[in-house]
């Protein structure tokens, strides 16, 4: 949460700046702010509460020269969203400017340490000790910034990625970071003088340059104008910066003439999922090929039982691939939400196998989770979509989507993405513990091949979604039910609505129903049955009946075709058909359309909820 971008070259820095600070505003909008080191020397910082918008706005007749800058959006922790809490945070004196994403765990003990010193915070964040430390290393040591960084951070517990300058050298910046992400793009101006470009992902930093360096934990790095970089560690280990090529293709970070980014991330599913399968999956042969398990094959054939440690929507997809993955390689899989796992002394063995599933790849409690299960021995694999994410370097091997950024901070084809990547990891599992025939696999294979196909169709034929959803605005509760591989899309059905329409939603396993929940029951509450032709289908009408009999209202997803679910339902909404254990996949689109269209219906802002940011970097 909260979004960093710094840059120093022979460019005006304000643009810039503004740019990367409207690709990383999914990460936070509670207000944002930009501090620059001015042609005349001096270093301005303006603020606005609320999205980056307002912060153009506020700037409209200030001084916005200058070639060093850093800025913020902020999603709160410490301190109510106002202009004063707003980053960047000014020092002391005003020569130097932070801005910070994370939590400072231990800051009331330094600002007392710092007021006793004559060091007085303005702001209520814990942001603002950072910058009032390293301006107090600095009177008392008498030395660089980067040593000063270096210093103060020696005292911090807590997780940060920060940037500072300072007027008094504008020729430098400082960053550094601790369990929050930080990407430094190393480029060249049009005039081909060097520039850095520093981002809390490479979204700010694509459009300038492809190679970029990932600062690790504990790094605190020095970026000279001239094009030099230095990096250390907090105990003063020289790093040699390491280079890396990425290739984001820029289109996929606008909304290319969607409305909002939700709805084109909906529409991108079936592309996404082509991406995410090529090369894994072989359409001809009907076979699988997942490197993460052919390079680790002994260990996945020795595996005693998979935990898979997840937040939010990833927790959802990580259930649906519980019910593949043990009905397919006999091997039990445990679904741990990563922040109560990291916190519970857990049980793990070193022959476990600890899986990651993170979109952002910085989920913080995640990233415990797994640093946890690595201190207990067991082997960890990542599944994320951001490319040189924390998560991937902190595990030992792991799975990519390749669905492209997700933007809307509501997760659609990250969910569609993780859940086919898991199912890989199910079939790969199986095939080298040979728990299932070849036929078998080609079988699954050949049917998982055509579900991009089938997404399409599904997009397609429901269009009538935004009429209904008209209508649906009038709810106040609601309920989604599903059975089998279809309870977790019940559970996200429910999450998508909550989350952007603010509509209070429950899922539940339809069975559990009679077990409390259908006291809710009235001609008021509309219910959603996820009930396709498949699994415990009549199972799942008979719980349609209950409902109907207590007159809720109910909205079915059935197989193409179905008369039976249809008659017992007020409406319905159709996906193709296809194996039980791939449901999922398809059932969840309209659902995701459903609460897209009830949140549009509604007035909110889809792309960015109130409340909400879309990387979970703090606790
Ligand atoms: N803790 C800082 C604040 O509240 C940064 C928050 C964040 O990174 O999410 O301003």
């Amino acid at each position: 949460m909260c979004g960093i971008v710094g840059y120093i070259g022979d460019r005006k820095a304000y643009p810039i700046l503004m740019k990367g600070l409207y690709r990383l505003e999914y990460r936070g909008y509670d207000s944002a702010g930009i501090a620059l080191v001015n042609d005349n020397g001096n270093l301005s910082v303006y603020k606005a509460k609320g999205k980056v918008s307002a912060l153009e706005a506020t700037v409209q007749d200030k001084d916005i020269s200058g070639t060093v800058g850093i800025a913020h959006t902020r999603w709160a922790t410490h301190g109510e969203p106002n202009v004063v809490n707003a980053h960047p945070h000014y020092s002391k004196s005003r020569n130097l400017a932070l801005v910070h994403n994370g939590i400072i765990e231990n800051f009331k003990i330094l600002r007392s340490q710092l007021e006793k010193n004559d060091f007085h915070c303005i702001s209520e964040t814990d942001t603002e000790v950072l910058v009032q430390f390293i301006e107090y290393m600095q009177d008392i040591h008498k030395c660089s910034l980067f040593k000063a960084v270096q210093l103060a951070l020696k005292n911090v517990t807590g997780a940060y990625a920060i940037a500072v300058i300072d007027k008094q050298n504008p020729d430098q910046m400082v960053v550094a970071r601790k369990g929050s992400p930080l990407v430094i793009g190393v480029g060249k101006s049009e005039n081909g003088n060097p520039e850095f470009i520093v981002g809390s992902d490479a979204t700010p930093i694509v459009e300038f340059t492809q190679e970029v360096i990932y600062l690790n934990d504990e790094e605190i790095a020095y970026l000279d104008r001239s094009g030099k970089i230095d990096i250390i560690t907090l105990s003063n280990v020289k790093q040699t910066p390491q280079v890396q090529q990425i290739s984001i293709d820029i289109n996929e970070l606008e909304k290319g003439g969607y409305p909002h980014f939700m709805l084109k991330e909906i529409y991108e599913q079936p592309d996404a999922i082509l991406n995410c399968i090529r090369g894994r999956l072989d359409t001809e042969n009907k076979d699988v090929f997942l490197s993460g398990v052919i390079d680790n094959k002994n260990v996945f054939k020795n595996a005693r039982r998979i935990i898979i440690c997840a937040c939010g929507t990833s927790w959802h997809s990580a259930l649906i691939a519980k019910y593949f993955i043990e009905e397919l390689c006999k091997i039990p899989v445990e679904v741990e939400y990563a922040s109560e796992f990291r916190y519970r002394n857990p049980v793990v063995f070193p022959e476990d196998v600890v899986i990651a599933v993170s979109q952002s790849g910085e989920t913080a409690d995640t990233l415990a989770a797994i640093q946890l299960a690595k201190s207990k021995g067991a082997f960890l694999y990542g599944i994320c979509n951001v490319i040189g994410s924390s998560i991937p370097r902190a595990t030992d091997s792991g799975t990519y989507l390749h669905v492209g950024p997700e933007i809307g901070v509501a997760s659609t084809k990250a969910f569609t993405g993780q859940v086919i990547t898991l199912m890989m990891l199910g079939l790969s599992i199986a095939k080298v513990k040979k728990t299932i025939t070849d036929e078998k696999l080609h079988f699954l294979v050949g049917e998982l091949i055509n579900i991009p196909d089938k997404m399409r169709w599904t997009l397609e034929h429901n269009k009538s979604i935004p009429e209904f959803a008209q209508m649906f605005t009038y709810a106040r509760n609601c309920i989604f039910l599903g059975r089998g591989y279809n309870y977790p899309v019940a559970l996200e059905g429910a999450l998508k609505l909550k989350e952007i329409s603010y509509i209070h939603a429950e899922g539940y396993p339809a069975a559990e129903m009679k077990h409390g929940p259908i006291a809710l029951i009235d001609e008021e509450m509309p219910v959603f049955f996820i009930a396709p032709k498949h699994g415990m289908y009549d199972k799942v009408i008979s719980n349609i009946q209950e409902i109907k009999s207590r007159n809720g209202r109910i909205v079915s997803i059935v197989t193409e075709g179905d008369t039976v679910v249809g008659n017992i339902s007020d409406r319905i909404f159709s996906i193709p058909d296809t194996l039980d254990c791939f449901v999922p996949l398809l059932s969840v689109l309209p659902l995701q359309l459903l609460s897209y269209y009830v949140a549009c219906a509604k007035g909110r802002n889809v792309d960015q909820p109130r409340n909400l940011a879309k990387s979970v970097t703090v606790e």
